[in-house]
């Protein structure tokens, strides 16, 4: 039976849990597959040499999939360590109860903030002399110690110390007895591309800071440089850490990458049909009228809209699925709902729920086409879903 009965969907299992999960699944949803993102980070363990860890990225509240579950699921998979952009996404995963090291990418720079990280015990980014007196400091006033990583850039042109300025960078931390380096580490711009160029030369001048310091006898601590590309790419990049985003989420960094190893999406979108109805010919679609119906049409309105992170832009563009046959989405999306054409199929019923990201018997619908549409990033995409859209994790 499709339709409203929340009690209908989950019949054999009583679980309060249970119970609330499907009622959330009224309008529209995300749900997360637990064991994409545990089979994930497994194959990306395999690609792994055993003194290598797993740095999940679990920043944007893990690219739109939940920063605390996926924390959880990729630890106990065997990620050793997360990181975050932000002091706020680091104390939320505290809150949660979660004990792994996590490292806050982003830059910090007042007292306040460093003693929020030394009170939380995350571990800062220091990208500079500055930023690096100013947090031994505060430390120091606190008479506390911190574990920090200093960021060089090789290239990026993001946060960091340039990478020729490394021995001055790293003497002046080491110097300051509250603060130990956990690591240094740098970022790649072009890791997705298939020309490698920038990739090397970048590689070459994070060897050429390490060689330096070498040189200088000062002891090399912890180094990382990969993202998910430049860890699918070449295991001469993983050091001992290797920070992985988007392949944590299932999804590939660029197609010439995905030879290289299995990784399954785990989020999907999903909306169910809230009215349908027979049109005449002649009859406008939507805000704007950005399109008519030239025949008579049977169309189907979702409860879904650019509110919950679906762009505008794909209106008249958009495919979804249902009953495992692409549908095209027609008119303006509008904020909470938008229009399908639902004419060849018989009987469609308010309840029926239609997959917007993800599979639907035989055929799936990833980010990527999305991305591909817009002339973005999966990244984007995927971190494009609003927070009214609940999550929902499955096994
Ligand atoms: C976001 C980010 C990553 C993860 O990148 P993916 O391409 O998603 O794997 C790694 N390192 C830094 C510094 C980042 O900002």
């Amino acid at each position: 039976m499709l339709g409203w009965d929340i009690n209908s969907l989950n019949q054999t299992n009583q679980s309060g849990n249970r119970r609330i999960s499907s009622s959330l699944r009224q309008r529209a949803w995300i749900e997360i597959s637990a064991s994409a993102i545990r089979r994930n980070v497994k194959a990306l363990r395999h690609i792994l040499a055993p003194q290598t860890q797993l740095m999940a990225v679990v920043k944007a509240d893990a690219y739109g999939h939940g920063a605390v579950s996926v924390a959880e699921i990729a630890l106990e998979a065997g990620a050793k360590g997360l990181a975050v952009a932000t002091l706020q996404e680091g104390i939320q995963l505290r809150e949660a109860g979660i004990n792994a090291p996590i490292l806050v990418l982003g830059a910090c720079h007042t007292p306040g903030e460093f003693e929020a990280i030394a009170h939380w015990q995350l571990q800062p980014t220091l990208c500079n002399p500055q930023q690096a007196s100013l947090c031994a400091e505060t430390v120091t006033a606190l008479g506390q110690s911190l574990s920090v990583h200093l960021n060089l850039d090789t290239g990026m042109s993001r946060l960091g110390t340039p990478w020729h300025q490394a021995v001055e960078f790293v003497q002046q931390v080491k110097n300051s007895r509250s603060l130990q380096i956990a690591s240094i580490y740098s970022h790649f711009a072009t890791a997705d591309d298939r020309d490698r160029t920038i990739v090397d030369l970048q590689h070459h001048r994070f060897q050429d800071a390490i060689a330096q310091l070498q040189a200088h006898n000062i002891p090399i601590p912890r180094l990382h440089i990969a993202n998910s590309a430049a860890t699918i790419m070449d295991s001469a990049f993983h050091y001992d850490w290797v920070r992985v985003g988007l392949a944590l989420y299932g999804l590939y960094p660029a197609p010439h990458l995905q030879s290289l190893l299995p990784l399954q999406p785990a989020m999907q979108v999903k909306a169910r049909i809230t009215q349908v109805k027979v049109i005449p010919p002649g009859t406008g679609i939507s805000y704007g009228y950005k399109y008519m119906s030239d025949r008579e049409m049977q169309i189907a309105v979702v409860g879904i809209g650019y509110a919950d992170g679906i762009p505008r832009n794909l209106s008249n563009q958009l495919q979804v699925l249902l009953r495992g046959q692409i549908i095209q989405q027609i008119g303006a999306i509008t904020m909470d709902q938008l229009m399908l054409d639902v004419s060849h199929l018989p009987h469609v019923q308010p309840g029926e729920v239609v997959t917007l990201i993800g599979q639907d018997g035989a055929i799936s619908i990833s980010a990527d086409h999305w991305a591909d549409s817009l002339g973005t990033i999966s990244w984007e995409i995927l971190c494009g879903f609003k927070h009214r859209l609940p999550r929902i994790m499955s096994d």
